[in-house]
């Protein structure tokens, strides 16, 4: 057993799992009190008579594949969301132990570990640096209760990469610590490679990757956690039995396959120069006081009127991100790149608005 598991709450490190009913295809089934038909004119491969395969192997290798390492360092869950409430289940004793968060950010962190009791330690990324993360101070608001430290990069809803660098000095510092948990929901749109392979230098090194933004699959729920074996073998006991369904399995399978993956890069490649088109033409909009860089799939507005934006978007059809409870960024939207159609269409409303009056505080 890693030491870094040592982090984990001791119930969790006895638990004795629940037995799922066996796997075995080559046996007609009477084991699981399901029913031996299938409902009429339902469309699945498998059957949804059947419960679906935990951790189903097909899929782990196809996921391990498409990410780069080995089916053993997978677990698959319903969406990045699962992984994120896994890990707070398992290694946050509640009334007791924290996550660190770096503020502003994602923010599922912080309401699974609200849920789960745990505390939250803010310390927040640096605005005058565009949202870089700040290693030293991460480094120096650790204490031993503090048992996960997510880093989100790109980091939602600020757009931008965090420095590889200072994510492995964190990875380093905080060996037998904590466990840093890479979220790299849109690490496609980023242009760079994933943090992926430095799993095999850093056993508290956990990322997050998910089908949900670039390979269009929201609604199918499934997103990978990557971990060590061990980190994935005690989660795998913690995350509920026959977690993916069987439509989700189908689906991840049939739309990550060789011709939807190239699929999924040419439409990548459409939202990176509709990005750029669209960045720049907002840094025009007088409704618009500053656009941030983007390395993902979105941008970060800062607006002279916030309320103004999201109407003028709605009278065009169009709904936005509001930001303003967030009070890091309480003058701020979030804008998801559209289609080429969308995205001119939601130039054309904000266009309209005024801008700043002059001797207005920035
Ligand atoms: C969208 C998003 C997720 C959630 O992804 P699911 O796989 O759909 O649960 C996770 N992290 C970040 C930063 C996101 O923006």
């Amino acid at each position: 057993m890693i030491s870094v598991l040592q982090l984990a709450r001791p119930e969790i490190l006895t638990l004795r799992p629940y037995e799922h009913a066996a796997w075995e295809p080559a046996f007609e089934r009477m084991h699981a009190n399901e029913m031996p038909w299938r409902a009429s004119q339902e469309d699945s491969a498998a059957g949804l008579n059947r419960y679906p395969e935990p951790q189903p192997q097909e899929l782990i290798e196809h996921l391990a594949e498409l990410y780069g390492t080995a089916p053993d360092n997978v677990l698959a869950g319903r969406g990045s969301d699962e992984g994120i409430d896994l890990l707070v289940r398992a290694f946050c004793r509640a009334g007791e132990d924290s996550i660190m968060i770096c503020p502003p950010t994602f923010g599922m962190y912080k309401v699974s570990a609200r849920i789960q009791g745990a505390g939250v330690v803010e310390v927040p990324l640096l605005k005058e640096r565009g949202y870089a993360l700040d290693v030293e101070r991460v480094l120096a608001a650790w204490n031993d209760k503090v048992k996960l430290v997510f880093v989100c990069s790109p980091n939602n809803p600020t757009g931008n990469l965090l420095d590889r660098a200072a994510i492995e000095t964190l990875c380093s510092k905080l060996t037998d610590k904590a466990i840093v948990v890479v979220d790299e929901a849109y690490i496609e749109f980023a242009g760079v490679e994933s943090i992926v392979p430095a799993l095999a230098r850093f056993e508290n090194l956990v990322v997050l990757r998910t089908l949900s933004k670039a390979y269009a699959l929201a609604g199918a729920r499934c997103g990978a956690l990557l971990a060590h074996k061990d980190i994935v073998a005690l989660l795998s006991g913690v995350i509920t039995p026959y977690a993916l369904p069987t439509h989700t399995i189908e689906s991840v399978l049939l739309c990550t396959d060789a011709s939807h993956r190239a699929e999924a890069q040419a439409r990548i490649q459409t939202i990176l120069r509709e990005r750029e088109v669209l960045l720049n033409a907002l840094a025009a909009v007088p409704a618009v006081r500053r656009v941030w860089r983007s390395d993902s799939n979105f941008l970060l507005l800062q607006c002279v009127d916030v309320k103004g934006v999201l109407d003028a978007a709605m009278s065009g059809g169009l709904i936005i991100r509001d930001l303003r409870s967030n009070p890091l960024l309480a003058d701020c939207v979030r804008v998801s790149v559209g289609t080429p159609e969308q995205n001119a269409r939601l130039l054309r409303t904000l266009e309209r608005l005024p801008g700043a009056v002059s001797g207005d505080a920035a």
